[in-house]
Formats: structure tokens, C-alpha cells, sequence
């Protein structure tokens, strides 16, 4: 048994990933995007957006989860979104459209403890995103997620988080030992420092309920392989910012820090907002 992994597509235009066990396929978060970009992506991957048995919300942010295109996608296949349920009543603040989905059955809630869904063991672990300060934003309580497959005793394990202001060690090891892991890399900080931004999102970013520059997310990517004894083989660098990062610049931060750390043989990818990575096997 495997699990197949593939960015559709990613940053603050929309955010969709795929996990597919053969038995089981979900998607982590589904928005923005447009319902025709999601399955026009799947497809092409061999999935039919009907085989969908459930999507994932890391968070509340609308690139993440939309009533636009999250909840149209759950109501026409009938897949059921999964949401913490510390994000519940945010979702109902944020779109009476939320209440119609759940009236339809379709919500589910977790905590931030271990379930399992069809055979996917799901270990979800809270991280530092959202609002503070000027930022009043609902993003309900943000996750990113451990996910595993067991085959006897071997236990085949994907991580994921994107939006996080920092990076624990509690996160690092709930993310460590993964075959195969998805980072945010979302922006460069002197690029981020001379945008044109307003200066309370730049400081928003840049804090700790913002998002991880390159250089955060490469230490703790070089972390997460580290405390797994080097088990990651595949990671993939997402949630780039267009305004404030290139591919050239996350890239080089990352194989920086590797390289530093004496870590070769991971397969570094990139996905970008409309540019899936490639497809990963682990
Ligand atoms: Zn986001
Ligand atoms: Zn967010």
C-alpha cells in the first residue's frame, strides 16, 4: 500500500492537496481555486473529484476553505468537510452558507487528537496562525496534519502544514519521521520588509501569527528531517507568496540549510498557485 501525494495548487489564490491511499483519497482544504481548476487537476492525476471522501480544513482563511468553492464541491459530490471543532462556530460566523452544509449533513468535526478515516490514521496538531493584533480575522483554530497508513508494521507517514507564524519543536515532532512532507515557504523577509504592502499586514506576516519566511521554513524543515533520522525523502515547498518570494529564492534557502546540515537525498519540489508539484509515491 502507498499514498500518492500532490499539490494542486497553492499560496493566498487557493489552496487544494491530494492524498490518495487507493482506498481512500481526501483533499486537504479545496478553495479559491475554482471547482474547474480542482477537477481539471485531478483528473489529470487519475481521480474523479466523485471519488472524493472527504476534505481536510487546515483553517478558516479563504484560501483554505471557501463558500464558493468548498462548499459547492462538498454539496455536489456529497463529501463530507472535515473541520477542528474549535472552528465550528467561526465557520457559522463566517457564512450562513456553513449551517446549510452541516443541515445537509456534511460536516464533521475532530479534535486535536488522533482518528481515523477509512483506514488513514489522521493525527492533527494545532499551530500559530490568524488573527492578533489589527487582524480580527475568523480562521477558527488552525491545524496541519500528520497522516499515516499502516501495512502491518510498516507505517507509511505524510506531513502537512502551511500558514503558521513559527515553528515549535512540539510541531517538528508531530511533523518528523514523514516519508514525505509539504511546508509553507512562504516569503523572503527583505522582500517582505520593501513591498508596498501595508505596514500592519507586513508586521502581521513577519509575526508569529503570520506565516514562515524561507529561512524559518528551511530550519525547520532540516529540524523535522533530523528528529525522523533522516527518513523524509520527498518535501514539497508551498503557500509561496507572489509578491515577496520566488521559487529561486525559497529553493536556495532550503538547499542552504540542507546542505549545512549534511542532509542530500531529498527530493526538494515546488508548488505554485497554479502550478501543482509533481506527484509524489511514498
Ligand atoms: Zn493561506
Ligand atoms: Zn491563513
Amino acid at each position: 500500500m502507498a499514498i500518492k501525494i500532490k499539490v494542486l495548487g497553492s499560496g493566498s489564490g487557493g489552496n487544494c492537496t491530494l492524498v490518495d491511499t487507493g482506498r481512500t483519497r481526501v483533499l486537504i482544504d479545496a478553495a479559491r481555486l475554482g471547482q474547474r481548476y480542482i477537477t481539471a487537476r485531478l483528473s489529470e492525476t487519475g481521480v474523479d473529484i466523485k471519488e472524493i471522501d472527504a476534505i481536510f480544513a487546515t483553517h478558516m482563511h479563504g484560501d483554505h476553505v471557501d463558500s464558493g468553492v468548498t462548499y459547492p464541491i462538498c454539496r455536489k459530490h456529497d463529501i463530507p468537510l472535515f473541520v477542528h471543532e474549535g472552528s465550528f462556530a467561526d465557520l457559522v460566523r463566517r457564512s450562513s452558507r456553513f449551517l446549510e452544509l452541516e443541515r445537509a449533513g456534511l460536516v464533521r468535526k475532530f479534535r486535536t487528537e488522533r482518528f481515523v478515516f477509512n483506514g488513514l490514521t489522521i493525527s492533527p496538531f494545532e499551530v500559530s496562525h490568524g488573527s492578533g493584533g489589527w487582524n480580527a480575522d475568523i480562521v477558527g483554530r488552525p491545524v496541519g496534519f500528520r497522516m499515516s497508513l499502516f501495512d502491518g508494521p510498516r507505517e507509511t507517514v505524510f506531513s502537512y502544514s502551511t500558514d503558521l507564524g513559527q515553528v515549535t519543536p512540539e510541531i517538528e515532532q508531530a511533523m518528523a519521521g514523514a516519508d514525505a512532507v509539504v511546508i509553507e515557504c512562504n516569503h523572503d523577509v527583505e522582500s517582505e520588509k520593501k513591498s508596498s504592502r501595508p505596514r500592519f499586514l507586513v508586521e502581521w506576516v513577519l509575526g508569529p501569527r503570520g506565516h514562515l519566511s524561507n529561512d524559518q521554513s528551511a530550519k525547520a524543515l532540516a529540524n523535522i528531517i533530523k528528529f525522523g533520522r533522516g527518513r523524509t525523502r520527498h518535501a514539497v515547498l508551498a503557500h509561496l507568496s507572489e509578491d515577496c518570494n520566488t521559487p529561486v529564492l525559497a529553493m536556495s534557502a532550503v538547499r542552504r540549510e540542507l546542505d549545512r546540515n549534511d542532509i542530500c537525498n531529498v527530493n526538494i519540489d515546488i508548488a505554485l498557485q497554479r502550478e501543482p508539484s509533481a506527484e509524489i509515491i511514498i
